[in-house]
């Protein structure tokens, strides 16, 4: 039975498992060797070289899940990121990313692509137009986020593949936010998928992890840079990893279904003035959002009317824990003007529709009612 035709909880449960030959156990055995036999052997093995049997076995489920031929596991999503952007992009190239990025990524394009002599702009907006215009004839790659953080806003992902195609250059995307449960951008033809697998991929809130999915030709490349970088994942947190794919339709379907809920009920609350949700109809790119991905996601934001304060009400929440990270079975919440945006200025800011109430949900698999019981104990708490 080809792969092709499976399922994707199938994939999750069954795909990329390493055989227990020896014991006939359940489950992959881990191997923790950092030291494999170089006679006589088809495949000269080190950790560091990505191809241990647990990571190699998992690799393979990512790509199954992101419908491509190859993928690899970081140590974490900066690692995946960092190395897939320097896989293809060398001195004197340029790359476009989406002004709406997550802080890492930025904060690594600013900080060393300097040091490295690589160009780079980020666009005015999300849209086709935006990146279209920031091309320059040194482009190489562009790189978007789709949901992106904290707004939620979609970016059309087949034509940033037809712009890349027409112009000879490369895409990727950061897929972190949607998962492949919810997104498969290799599809809609973009070169190169990464996810952060410390948020829906682990889902557990207890492992660093990121992996980039790819074709084999860029794979290699990828590679070739990934040896030389050194940021591989150990192998009892591979291990651990492939126990929580198991689950990955799972728990971003649960969580998917939470999300879309809440986000209509937090929409017709009088205490909330804006919710930001692909899966919404009032959502500018909801047409877009439903062409283009399965499901809408478990990410949302919303405002709290200026009567709330709205630190108070994430200490009054008794379920919902205040988390800088996201994706985990708990459901979240953060103030990114205090956190993933708290380096930008008031004025910046602005600009960019991050005001002081607004609350960023991860939502989780509990049960709604408690999650909204949650919210409106808390509002209660601290309205005036
Ligand atoms: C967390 C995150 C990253 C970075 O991943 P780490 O695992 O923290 O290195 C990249 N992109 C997005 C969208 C993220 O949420």
């Amino acid at each position: 039975m080809s792969q092709k035709k499976f399922g994707l909880n199938t994939i999750c449960t069954h795909i990329g498992e390493v055989k227990d030959e020896q014991f006939k156990g359940a489950v992959s055995p881990m191997y923790l060797s950092s030291s494999y036999e170089f006679l006589d052997v088809d495949v000269k093995r080190y950790p560091r070289y990505f191809n241990t049997p647990n990571q190699e076995h998992l690799a393979k489920k990512i790509a199954a899940l992101e419908h491509t031929e190859m993928a690899m596991i970081f140590g974490s999503g900066m690692a995946a990121i960092s190395t897939m952007f320097l896989a293809f992009l060398k001195q004197g190239d340029h790359l476009v990313v989406q002004n709406t990025l997550y802080g890492g990524t930025l904060n690594f394009i600013k900080e060393e692509f300097p040091k490295y002599g690589i160009d780079y702009t980020f666009t005015d907006g999300y849209k086709v137009e935006d990146f279209e215009a920031a091309i320059q004839s040194n482009t190489t790659l562009i790189h978007i986020e789709t949901p992106s953080n904290p707004l939620l806003t979609i970016t059309d992902i087949e034509a940033i593949a037809k712009l890349g195609k027409s112009k000879g250059i490369f895409t990727s995307i950061d897929n972190t936010f949607a998962s492949p449960v919810n997104q498969n951008p290799m599809d809609m033809g973009i070169d190169m998928v990464m996810h952060s697998a410390t948020k829906y991929f682990g889902g557990h809130s207890d492992i660093l992890a990121g992996a980039v999915a790819s074709s084999e030709v860029h794979m290699k490349r990828i590679w070739n840079v990934g040896k030389n970088l050194g940021g591989s994942l150990s192998d009892m947190t591979v291990w651990m990893l492939e126990r929580s794919m198991k689950t990955l339709g799972l728990r971003v379907k649960a969580q998917t279904k939470n999300a879309m809920k809440l986000a209509k009920w937090l929409e017709q609350h009088p205490k909330i003035s804006r919710v930001y949700y692909p899966g919404l109809k009032s959502h500018p790119e909801h047409e877009l959002a439903k062409s283009q991905m399965h499901g809408f996601g478990a990410m949302l934001s919303f405002e709290l009317q200026n009567d709330i304060d709205a630190l108070g009400f994430q200490k009054k929440l008794k379920l919902i824990k205040s988390s800088m990270s996201l994706a985990g079975v708990e459901s979240t919440m953060l103030s990114p003007h205090l956190t993933s945006h708290a380096l930008l200025s008031q004025k910046e800011r602005d600009s960019v529709g991050i005001s002081n109430q607004l609350i960023r949900f991860s939502v989780g698999i509990e049960d709604v009612k408690d999650l909204k019981r949650d919210i409106n104990f808390a509002i209660d708490k601290v309205s005036y």
